[in-house]
């Protein structure tokens, strides 16, 4: 198949390139690169006037819920949200049934993500650290690593064994590997459902304090100094965790971290709503938990966004808040969040943006970068800065529609992707 991409702004922060482009795109490969490329027989054309052409966005922090829990999201209708989202890869999250503990479920996930939706989206499955992620005995690690699982997390639930940790710190460093650990100090939060504070307070919830997240941090970063393996804090959401992962970083410690999309955009007020698409875990914080999101984002100690993408059927969440389970659903509503959040207000440039959804994400991770460039493998995520839209939950492509951001104005989308020889459209 042959896409002509005409008009297009190629930005690749990791070469410095930012120049006026077509793109042409023959069978998955770039051929032609440069302005003015005649359109040939057979080739479908796009004009992108002037529209972003960035290296693939990667979501390193997904529930696809396959297997065990498919009427919540499956493969098939995860990758296709991913897609819709504007992004070209998803890492997905062991708490599946069974948990991705061994090496047979990578490989079957990796298997199925291949049949679905053309191949479109690739799937990079995240091992347990713990066997069923029950804490107690260490996965596989290795025999997980040489299946294809390219990090370690129990996520769902934190490594709270601080043997446990150090060991899994250990072997995981001997696999130029890294652990991401959900960061809560369980004996804080028992039966907490929200944010602890004035909110909290005034609504009578169980509260989930910030300390728990910053304790569990502060551990493993003493860890990692004893230890010296990377580190990575999924979805921070204090303004204590994005100060222990400054200092951290500061000393030079193989420290990194991610925020969703909804911590850095939304505080604890959006609980008074009751509604049940306000509870996720970690809560919605603080005003000034937000506030230091955004400066983690902008000083670069927040490496990566990524959505922790949640997806609940509908009777799950349609109960009061307190039994509601934790989590929303992401991939479709994160860069519009994030330009509408932080790049039309300044706080990040466009290729710091595509930075933190695609090149440190993928550095990470130690897969291969990107290359927009003649002979290179398309794997390329367009945006529109500037498309102005409205959050519409009813017309996600996820199976899941639990999203507080329903009826939400935004500016910024994904016009579309190209991976693996695929085109997708969402605009
Ligand atoms: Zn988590």
């Amino acid at each position: 198949m042959k896409i002509l991409l005409k008009h297009g702004r190629v930005i690749d922060p990791t070469n410095g390139t930012d120049t006026e482009s077509d793109v042409l795109i023959v069978d998955g490969i770039i051929e032609k690169m440069k302005p003015n490329i005649a359109a040939g027989k057979d080739v479908q054309v796009h004009d992108l006037n002037g529209m972003i052409i960035a290296p693939g966005f990667i979501d390193m922090h997904v529930h696809l819920r396959e297997p065990g829990f498919e009427h919540k999201e499956t493969i098939e209708t995860g990758t296709l949200s991913a897609a819709h989202g504007g992004f070209t890869a998803v890492c997905c999250m062991p708490n599946t049934n069974p948990a991705i503990d061994n090496a047979s479920v990578v490989r079957d996930i990796r298997t199925k993500a291949k049949q679905v939706n053309s191949g479109l989206v690739d799937v990079f499955p995240i091992g347990a650290v713990t066997k069923a992620r029950e804490g107690k005995e260490l996965a596989p690690m290795l025999e997980l690593a040489e299946a294809g699982a390219v990090a370690f997390s129990d996520d769902g639930a934190p490594v709270s064994d601080s043997e446990n940790m150090r060991r899994a710190l250990e072997y995981a460093s001997m696999l130029d590997m890294c652990i991401i650990q959900h960061a809560e100090e369980s004996s804080l939060t028992k039966g907490g459902v929200m944010n602890e504070g004035f909110i909290s307070t005034s609504l009578g919830m169980a509260p989930i304090p910030s300390i728990a997240e910053d304790i569990m941090v502060a551990r493993d970063i003493t860890l990692v100094e004893y230890v010296q393996a990377r580190y990575h804090v999924a979805h921070v959401s204090t303004a204590g965790a994005v100060e222990l992962v400054r200092s951290a970083k500061a000393k030079g410690l193989p420290v990194t971290c991610e925020v969703t999309p909804h911590h850095f955009t939304l505080t604890d007020e959006a609980v008074r709503s009751f509604d049940t698409n306000t509870k996720m875990n970690p809560p919605l914080r603080t005003r000034d938990d937000v506030e230091a999101m955004k400066e983690g984002l902008r000083d670069g100690t927040i490496d990566v966004i990524a959505t922790d993408h949640a997806p609940h059927s509908y009777d799950e969440k349609q109960v009061e808040f307190l039994y509601a389970p934790f989590g929303i659903v992401g991939l479709e509503t994160a860069i519009g969040l994030a330009f509408t959040e932080l790049v039309h207000t300044g706080i990040l440039s466009v290729e710091q943006l595509i930075e933190k959804f695609s090149i440190n994400p993928r550095k990470i991770l130690r897969l291969p970068s990107i290359k927009i460039a003649e002979g290179e493998k398309t794997n390329i995520t367009i945006l529109n800065p500037n498309y102005e839209w409205t959050v519409k939950t009813a017309n996600f492509k996820s199976k899941s529609k639990n999203s507080p951001f329903d009826g939400y104005k935004l500016k910024g989308k994904a016009w579309g992707v190209v991976n693996n020889g695929v085109i997708y459209i969402s605009l």
